[in-house]
């Protein structure tokens, strides 16, 4: 019997050649952004001045399915990629169930996560528009630093407004960033009009990604031959992560396999659109039947307790409306460790596949998942990033699941990154410091009382 190797890569040659556009087979597409003085649906020409021309247009596109990767994004691609798939035989024996367990690993580069994939797409379009350079902003920080990579790649200068928390917290991230050549300015900061006034009027504040985004888009509609880009969330970063999905496709017909299950961690949405974006599209088409599951911390839990409706996508208001599994933007998460998966919103295309019934969400409790991160670095070797750690808990679950049944079940999950910047949390775990924050009902109700009434 051939057994299957414990990687398996693919050839420079067999990496996909073109993303692809889920939106294009789903029944029900998501709903259009609208613009939140008007309530009507944006326009390419409303949104030109905050994003790049190409990357509208992907954002906007429904229909088209594939997109060709440029040759240049191609290139930096292969620096890094194709990303393998791991068999997690030591995980399967540890755990002694007989189902087997797969990994996608996104950590194999310096920003440690699968977010470069989409910072070396807007880079890149951003360069190819004769952009100076793009504004943004990070919570966690691995958003801003695969950006800084990227920038500094396409040669375009980076501007990054860090959560104030974290620019303190986490110097080292800072210091990547500032090595690939971007400005970090914590956030709120004395920069920009919002910052001011928001400085004013909570004097002390440590910040907020909602914040931090209000400045960002300030900066960018304000300073000429700049626009704004996103790390997640957009219906364009789902776009390109699909590399991930197709990736994992490839992969598993190489070795003749069929998942049954397919686990992700979930934030806004963007490692998880991209991991089952064609298993997606084979489900939608009644080609095939996948379990899908997005996991979500118990203390943000948009799917699980949020509502499904129009909503701001920042704190400043200023951004287009997006119809998604919300928990209302002035929502503010207890201080949970997996940063990434702090936002109040979802992705429209997974919240649309959520509430047409195609997909699962399950919401898990911190410490449980630091508890499943810790097994994992000691049995498989790699030490995974708070958010991947999500999906990693409810892998090992279901393998338990399977252990009790005796199926034979494949399951597929994305390892979306490594941990190395997030030793602090690890810290407070081992020291028995961790909390497991959990909003009431009431602490819900409150802050979606406030989502915008769009008729
Ligand atoms: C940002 C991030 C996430 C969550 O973002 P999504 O857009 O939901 O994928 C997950 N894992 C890692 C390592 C991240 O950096």
């Amino acid at each position: 019997m051939n057994k299957i190797p414990y990687k398996t890569y693919l050839t420079e040659e067999e990496m996909p050649k073109a993303w692809y556009n889920l939106r294009a087979d789903m029944k029900t597409k998501p709903a259009p952004l609208l613009n939140p003085g008007t309530h009507q649906p944006m326009k390419a020409e409303e949104l030109s001045p905050v994003f790049c021309d190409e990357l509208i247009k992907q954002e906007l596109d429904n229909d088209t399915a594939y997109f060709p990767i440029p040759k240049e994004v191609y290139e930096f691609y292969k620096m890094y990629r194709p990303s393998p798939l791991v068999r997690a035989y030591c995980l399967e024996k540890a755990l002694g169930t007989p189902a087997k367990i797969y990994y996608k690993f996104e950590g194999n580069n310096t920003s440690g996560s699968h977010k470069l994939n989409s910072a070396s797409a807007q880079a890149y379009y951003a360069k190819k528009q004769g952009l100076k350079g793009v504004t943004t902003e990070t919570g966690a920080g691995q958003w801003g630093t695969a950006l800084s990579m990227a920038c500094s790649y396409f040669d375009l200068d980076c501007k990054v407004y860090m959560v104030k928390v974290s620019y303190e917290q986490k110097p080292f991230r800072r210091e990547v960033m500032r090595t690939y050549g971007a400005t970090v300015t914590p956030s709120p900061s004395e920069t920009t009009q919002i910052g001011k006034k928001i400085l004013e009027e909570h004097p002390g504040t440590t910040g907020s990604l909602g914040c931090a985004i209000s400045e960002a888009v300030e900066v960018a509609v304000s300073t000429p031959g700049y626009r704004y880009v996103l790390g997640s969330v957009l219906n364009q970063v789902l776009l390109h992560q699909s590399i991930i999905g197709l990736e994992t496709e490839a992969a598993l017909k190489k070795i003749g396999e069929k998942p049954d299950i397919i686990i992700g961690c979930a934030g806004g949405g963007s490692n998880l659109g991209g991991l089952i974006a064609p298993f997606m599209r084979d489900k939608i088409l009644g080609k095939a039947d996948y379990r899908i599951v997005a996991v979500e911390p118990a203390s943000c839990p948009s799917f699980t307790r949020g509502k499904f409706a129009y909503d701001f996508a920042d704190t400043g208001k200023v951004c287009p409306l997006a119809k998604m599994y919300t928990l209302g933007s002035n929502f503010i998460p207890a201080p949970n460790h997996a940063g990434g998966l702090r936002y109040h919103g979802m992705s429209t295309v997974l919240s649309q596949l959520y509430h047409d019934g195609y997909m699962e969400a399950v919401a898990v409790p911190q410490t449980e998942v630091f508890e499943a991160a810790e097994k994992f670095a000691r049995i498989e070797g790699i030490l995974p990033a708070p958010e991947s750690s999500h999906a990693i808990k409810v892998a090992i679950d279901e393998a338990l699941k399977c252990k009790e049944t005796g199926e034979e079940k494949t399951i597929v999950f994305g390892l979306t990154g490594t941990g190395y910047f997030d030793l602090v949390a690890y810290e407070k775990f081992h020291d028995k410091k961790m909390d497991d924050y959990i909003p009431t009902d009431e602490d819900l109700a409150k802050s979606l009382a406030d989502l915008p009434k769009i008729d």
